[in-house]
This record gives C-alpha cells, structure tokens and sequence, in this order.
C-alpha cells in the first residue's frame, strides 16, 4: 500500500492570508480572486464550491503555486513561498503536490504503468533514470491502491473515463505527496465513474491524506469535510459538512 502521510507535524499545512489575483491584459484589470483567508489542516478534505467565474481555478493555482498571487500572504507547509524562485516551487509541485484534472491529462499512448511513473522523472535530466527497487514499488503501490494493478500495460488510451482517471490518482499519489488537489474530478464522468473517483478519494482521506477540490456540484462537494464557498472572488464561507456523503454506501443503494 502507498505510505502513510507523515501528519505529526502540529503545524497547518496551508495558512492564506487576503491572498488576491488580478490579471492585467493590456488596459482591462481582471480580479480573478479579491480575497481568500483560510488555514487548512493535515487530513483534511475540503471542498472548493462557487458559481463559474467565481475565482475557484484561480484560488487553487495559487495554492498549488501555479500562479504567483498579486496580494496577501500564502504559507505552504510553515514556508513562506513568496520566497522561493520558480525553480524551488516548481520542486517542490513535483514532490509535495498531486494534481487531478477533469480531463485527467494522460498521455494516452503511454502504458498506465508509464504514466504513473511519469512525476518519478522529474529528475531524470540531472541525475540520469534511476529506476531502483523503491521506485517500481511505489509505482506498483499506487496502482494497487486505485485497484488498478491488472491494468498496468493497457495503453491510457483504452481505459473507461473512470479508469483514467484513477491512473490520474495514482499519478498524483506516486510521490507521496503533501497534499492533492482536484479540480472538478468527476466533471467528465458518469455518476457511477464519478462515485467510484470519490470513494477512492474518501479512501485516502481516510488513510490521512489532505485534498482539495475544486468542484461546482454540491452533490460532489457534500464528499468532503468542509466545504469553502467563494463568490465573486471572495472566500464568503467556510463550513464543516454536515449529513456528509459517502460514495461507497451511494454506490450501494444504486
Ligand atoms: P472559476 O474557476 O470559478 O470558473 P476562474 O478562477 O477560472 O473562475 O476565473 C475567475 C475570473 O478571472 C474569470 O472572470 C476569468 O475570466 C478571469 N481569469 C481567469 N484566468 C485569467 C487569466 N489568465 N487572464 C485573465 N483573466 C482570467
């Protein structure tokens, strides 16, 4: 199984402080996010809810260190990260962060085994390929916790939109990283896809990872521990999740 999250650090994992965007596209001022103060604990699973064009996206590449924030405060991990070049942070992306996507970003002629390994390489230009022992067995761990360990050498392109998307999750989960964001990860699936990617995201909350999602379906968002509301750029609301759904039982009554 992949390793457990090492939570024992007292310290939150995200503390944001009037964090803001604002695009400038010649004269025209965009502020895709006026202001977002929140502090995310480990373990926790939290929804990211709002109306499009409330500023979800933007939020969370700021969270992920996709993009650079135009006002407030954002510490990572206890590290202010207003202080680290776009090398360092593209590092620690790579190391600390697991991205899902709604159209689970593939490389469909790629076997699922070589996906997964692909966040493995990052160092592959400096240091040479380093397949050890260690490697393939996270490989072979991330696959095992998606259950898709009898799928390793199908092509990406072969697979259910479910399937892929839980090829996207053991992309994410390879490097054990600190936190995994999601955006809108059940957006190109069915409703039994789509709960079958959220129980499995239960699953690793469960096991203590931290997740945060991007989604505009309350039926989704009702999976997490806490949903944050955004409107019109500013983070209006930040409330636990009462009568929270789990995909597992849902899947049950189908
Ligand atoms: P959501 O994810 O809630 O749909 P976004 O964060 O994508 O919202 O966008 C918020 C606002 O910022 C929108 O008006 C969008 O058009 C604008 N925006 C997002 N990214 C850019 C960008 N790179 N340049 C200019 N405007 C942007």
């Amino acid at each position: 199984m992949t390793e457990k999250p090492d939570n024992t650090s007292t310290k939150p994992l995200i503390v944001c402080k009037d964090l803001g965007k604002t695009f400038y596209t010649g004269d025209i001022e965009t502020h895709a996010l006026r202001s977002a103060s929140c502090t995310i604990d480990r373990g926790e699973f939290v929804s990211i809810m709002g109306p499009s064009g409330s500023g979800k996206s933007t939020f969370m590449h700021l969270l992920s260190f996709l993009e650079e924030p135009t006002k407030g405060s954002y510490h990572f991990d206890g590290r202010d990260i207003s202080t680290f070049d776009g090398s360092t942070l593209a590092k620690l992306r790579n190391q600390e962060i697991g991205f899902i996507f709604q159209a689970f970003n593939l490389l469909s002629r790629l076997s699922v085994w070589d996906n997964v390994e692909l966040p493995l390489l990052y160092d592959f230009y400096t240091k040479g390929l380093n397949r050890s022992k260690e490697h393939k067995q996270r490989i072979k761990d991330a696959l095992e916790s998606v259950g898709l360990s009898h799928r390793a050498d199908y092509k990406a392109q072969y697979l259910s939109g479910g399937e892929k998307q839980r090829v996207a999750i053991a992309r994410a989960l390879v490097n054990n990283p600190k936190i995994i964001f999601a955006d809108e990860p059940t957006g190109n699936l069915d409703s039994k896809a789509g709960l079958g990617v959220m129980q499995i995201l239960q699953e690793l909350s469960e096991k203590g990872h931290t997740i945060i999602m991007v989604t505009h379906e309350h039926s989704t968002a009702m999976h997490a521990t806490r949903i944050i509301g955004l409107k019109d750029g500013i983070l209006e609301t930040d409330e636990p999740v009462e009568n929270r759904l789990f995909a597992k039982d849902e899947q049950e009554l189908k």
